[in-house]
């Protein structure tokens, strides 16, 4: 039987007996945790000594003697020498000071546990059915994996003294597509803010009937919440003392109007972190095969928000036959680009590609020239979300085999 306590070692005075590799591993641990380790053994394997010198703990060279105990709140033996280990045991049990005994499990007063800390959780393994280390490990990983994709009830039951807000990248549709971080955060969430783009419908349709969630996508009047009423929201949420996260779609950064959120919170005083996620910048050409960069045909990139002006950057980035300019929010403001790439001298024949609904079941792929652009949007009926890629890596046989061979498509 065991009871498993959370124990809080910083500043406390732990006893190694012992310097081997094993006390190494364990000593680290301890260290790690803030205790104020002391270390008796005659002699010290390279890895103890080197966590001596370097946090410049207390070493006796010599071999154990019960008055070591004195002042120890936990006593860790590992000598190498089963009849030592038990004599320093027995010792403890004594003196009534708890005691890991390394060469049997069974027979110190404590144990370690194979532990894990994933966020503000921890989880700690020990078996009651004789010592089994690597059982309690492997227990251990799959628990945290559990944790770490979201799929435990990691919500608080109790509301903190101050909340907190996320911004987390939800990536571009798929739920499989989200970092495990995303995943953690979500399961952990008090609030959820969410908008159209990326895995909000999965993420919702799997959220706790508890858990509050926020559409600021649309409004009743189908119009989004404007930006400073999404910032009043998070803000507020969290000083209730509750978690939110603000799922985006791609990566909260990349024209997610992350930057204000995060802005808004630091002026309010409210812990923030950024979440990334995988942007459809990137990600949405890829699921159509296209390479932003290709080495001998792309060298840069540009990404650019298809309903802002047309920058001097963006116009060199059109005409420009190394660089891919990828334009986001782009779909009304298409005839527009077009004319500004063909204005500073694009070719006609320039490859453009449509990616529509990247990585969705929706996905639809369309490859023109800058000459048939406009035309064939209006033909296929071009719809938002949309990536549009401009540039050679958007020629449909870039990655074919033929072209390779014969060197086409080198520079
Ligand atoms: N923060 C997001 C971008 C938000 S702007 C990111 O990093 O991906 C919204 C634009 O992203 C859309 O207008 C569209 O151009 C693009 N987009 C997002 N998801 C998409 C998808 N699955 N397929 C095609 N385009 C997408």
């Amino acid at each position: 039987m065991t009871l498993m306590l959370g124990i809080s070692l910083a500043g406390r005075d732990v006893l190694m007996v012992g310097g081997g590799r094993v006390a190494a591993r364990r000593l680290a641990r301890f260290l790690a945790e803030g205790a104020r380790v002391r270390v008796v053994a005659p002699e010290l394997h390279d890895d103890t000594a080197r966590l001596v010198v370097d946090h410049e703990l207390a070493w006796e060279a010599r071999a154990f003697h019960s008055r070591d105990l004195g002042g120890a709140w936990l006593v860790h033996v590992a000598t190498g020498d089963p009849a030592i280990d038990r004599e320093v045991a027995e010792s403890c049990e004594i003196a009534r000071i708890l005691c890991i005994d390394a060469s049997d499990g069974e027979r110190g007063s404590a144990r370690l546990t194979a532990q894990a800390e994933i966020g503000d959780v921890s989880i700690g393994v020990t078996s009651t059915a004789g010592a089994d280390p690597r059982r309690s490990v492997a227990v251990r990983d799959a628990i945290t994996e559990l944790v770490g994709d979201g799929r435990l009830p990691l919500r608080r039951r109790r509301a903190a003294r101050i909340g907190r807000v996320d911004l987390v990248g939800g990536g571009p549709g798929p739920i499989d597509l989200m970092t495990i971080r995303a995943r953690r955060l979500i399961a952990e969430a008090d609030v959820l803010v969410i908008d159209r783009l990326g895995p909000a419908a999965e993420i919702v349709a799997e959220a706790d009937a508890e858990v509050e969630v926020i559409d600021v996508g649309k409004a009743p009047g189908r119009h989004p919440v404007p930006q400073e009423e999404i910032n009043r929201i998070i803000v507020a949420r969290a000083r209730e003392g509750r978690r939110v996260v603000r799922l985006k779609g791609g990566d909260p950064f990349v024209f997610g109007r992350g930057g204000e959120e995060m802005s808004a919170c630091l002026a309010a005083g409210i812990p923030v972190e950024v979440t990334p996620g995988i942007s459809s910048a990137v990600a949405v050409p890829q699921a159509a095969g296209i390479p932003v960069t290709h080495r001998g045909t792309a060298g840069a990139f540009h990404v650019v928000n298809g309903q802002g002006p047309i920058g001097r950057g963006t116009r060199t980035a059109l005409a420009d036959p190394f660089v891919t300019t990828v334009v986001l929010m782009g779909v009304a403001s298409l005839a527009r680009l077009v004319g500004a790439a063909l204005a500073q001298g694009a070719s006609l024949d320039r490859p453009v590609a449509f990616v529509e609904s990247g990585h969705t079941p929706q996905q639809r792929t369309t490859r023109t020239t800058l000459g048939r652009a406009v035309e064939d949007a209006a033909r296929i009926g071009l719809r938002n979300p949309a990536v549009i890629v401009i540039g050679e890596v958007a020629e449909e046989s870039l990655l074919l085999p033929t072209r390779n061979r014969t060197g086409a498509a080198l520079a």
